[in-house]
Parts: C-alpha cells; sequence; structure tokens
C-alpha cells in the first residue's frame, strides 16, 4: 500500500537532528512514498531545502509563514518568503492560517497575513495548507471578506465538530487533514465528524514531530506511522485500510499535483 503523510515537519534539526535522512528512509519503506514539509518562518525553510533536495522523488515544499510566527515584522518577513515562491517550486503556500490558542497578539496581523497569502496561491494557482488552532471564526471571516476566487484549501490538523465541517463546507468545497489526534481516546468529535467529512475529502498526515498517534502518544511522532491512522480511518468509516490509503493517496496526489 501507498500513502501521503500531506504535511509533516521532518526537516525541524531541534527534533530530528541528524535522523531526518534516517527517518524520511523508514517512512519509504513503510510505504509512505510521499511527503509534503510545510514552512514555519524564515529559519525552517533552509533546513526544510536539504532534506528536499536529498529526497527529491519523495519529498515536496510549501511556502509560507506560520501564524504563530506573525510578529510585529510580519510584512518584511512575507516581503522575502514572497520571491522565493517562484524560485523553490512549492506544490502549496502553506502552513498559514490562525492561531489563537497560544497567542491573540497578533490577531489582525495574522487574519491580514492570510489573506495575503491566499492571493499569493489565488495568483499562482496553488492549493493552501490552513493551519486553524481555536480561530474558525477568524478564518471565515477572512474568507468571506476575501476579494477573488478562494483557492482550494486543506484543513490541516482538523480536529473540529461535524458543525464546523458544515460551516466550512459553506465556504467551499475543502479537504480536511487527519493525524494521530483521532485515535486519541478523548478524541470523539472527530470521529463523529468522520463520516460527515467522508473518504473522498480526507488527507492522511502526521504533522511530526507532534501528535505522535497511539500507541507513540506523546513521544516524537514521524511519518512511517501513517498506517496507524489510516487503520483507525478505516476502522471509523467502517472501510478496508486499502481503501483508505488508496483514496486518500488519492486525494493528496490530486490536491498537490504531485
Ligand atoms: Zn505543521
Amino acid at each position: 500500500m501507498n500513502y501521503v503523510d500531506s504535511h509533516t515537519h521532518l526537516y525541524l534539526g531541534e527534533e530530528f537532528g541528524e535522523e531526518s535522512q534516517m527517518v524520511v528512509r523508514r517512512a519509504i519503506e513503510t510505504g509512505v512514498t510521499k511527503m509534503v514539509f510545510p514552512n514555519v518562518d524564515l529559519s525552517t525553510i533552509e533546513p526544510m531545502m536539504q532534506l528536499h533536495s536529498a529526497f527529491a522523488d519523495n519529498t515536496y515544499i510549501a511556502l509560507g509563514l506560520h501564524p504563530t510566527e506573525v510578529k510585529s515584522d510580519w510584512q518584511e518577513v512575507l516581503e522575502q518568503i514572497g520571491p522565493m515562491l517562484e524560485t523553490h517550486r512549492p506544490v502549496a503556500v502553506g502552513e498559514i492560517g490562525i492561531d489563537m490558542y497560544w497567542d491573540k497578539t497578533y490577531r489582525e496581523e495574522q487574519m491580514q497575513a492570510l489573506d495575503i497569502q491566499l492571493r499569493w496561491a489565488e495568483v499562482l494557482s496553488l492549493p493552501v495548507i490552513l493551519h486553524c488552532r481555536d480561530g474558525l471564526n477568524e478564518v471565515l471571516e477572512v474568507l468571506d471578506a476575501y476579494r477573488g476566487e478562494v483557492p482550494q484549501i486543506v484543513f490541516h490538523s482538523f480536529t473540529g465538530s461535524e458543525e464546523d465541517v458544515e460551516k466550512i463546507r459553506q465556504r467551499g468545497d475543502f479537504y480536511f487533514g487527519i493525524n494521530g489526534v483521532v485515535t486519541f481516546k478523548n478524541a470523539q468529535s472527530i470521529r463523529d465528524a468522520l463520516p460527515v467529512i467522508g473518504l473522498d475529502r480526507i488527507m492522511l498526515e502526521t504533522d511530526a514531530p507532534y501528535l505522535a498517534p497511539v500507541p507513540h502518544r506523546g513521544k516524537r511522532n514521524e511519518s512511517s506511522y501513517i498506517p496507524l491512522i489510516a487503520m483507525k480511518v478505516g476502522e471509523v468509516l467502517g472501510v478496508d485500510v486499502a481503501e483508505v490509503a488508496s483514496k486518500t493517496t488519492e486525494n493528496a496526489s490530486r490536491f498537490f499535483g504531485i
């Protein structure tokens, strides 16, 4: 079976150090033959590009400024990242979005940065990897006010309710990134939302090094754990894991054009 990890930060030196390449190889051996690396800020572009060039056939990159890194200098940072969209061949703009969980100081700036980066995606015909944590109202407000055609979006690390799915669907035919949270005991609401989303709009992701699925919960996550997430999704939806693998791979391949 082949899988795509649609969201993984295996390039983060602090977490993986010398082991980054080994961890990518282990994923490929497990059948996770395609991995998408979303960017965080200016400091992560270099290590991300390095790991990507070591595995150019199996890894892809996205460029953008993560909402938790939107600070007072956000405009200068975007001015530096913007031109790289032309030179670094990203498959998406990301990860971008709203995060009101850690810090609400830059709420307005996060919303403006999201709007600008949505525009990048629209102009370049790229899809968007969206990070939304405690920020659905803000995201919907930005989407509703957006002047132009909202690009295709994956709501990465989606842990919302059936109601949230409906609200998002009213804005577009978007995708939902499902990760290890679906295996957590206390995450019944996302399991309840899966049938509403449907396999046609689900992508698998690890969000490594975070959110490792059971039985690795609390430890460092890695892309080779994708089959554990697939098995859980299959169990919840009552479909064979092979179907989860083929359908989610098809979804991610089409979405990212990979
Ligand atoms: Zn991420």
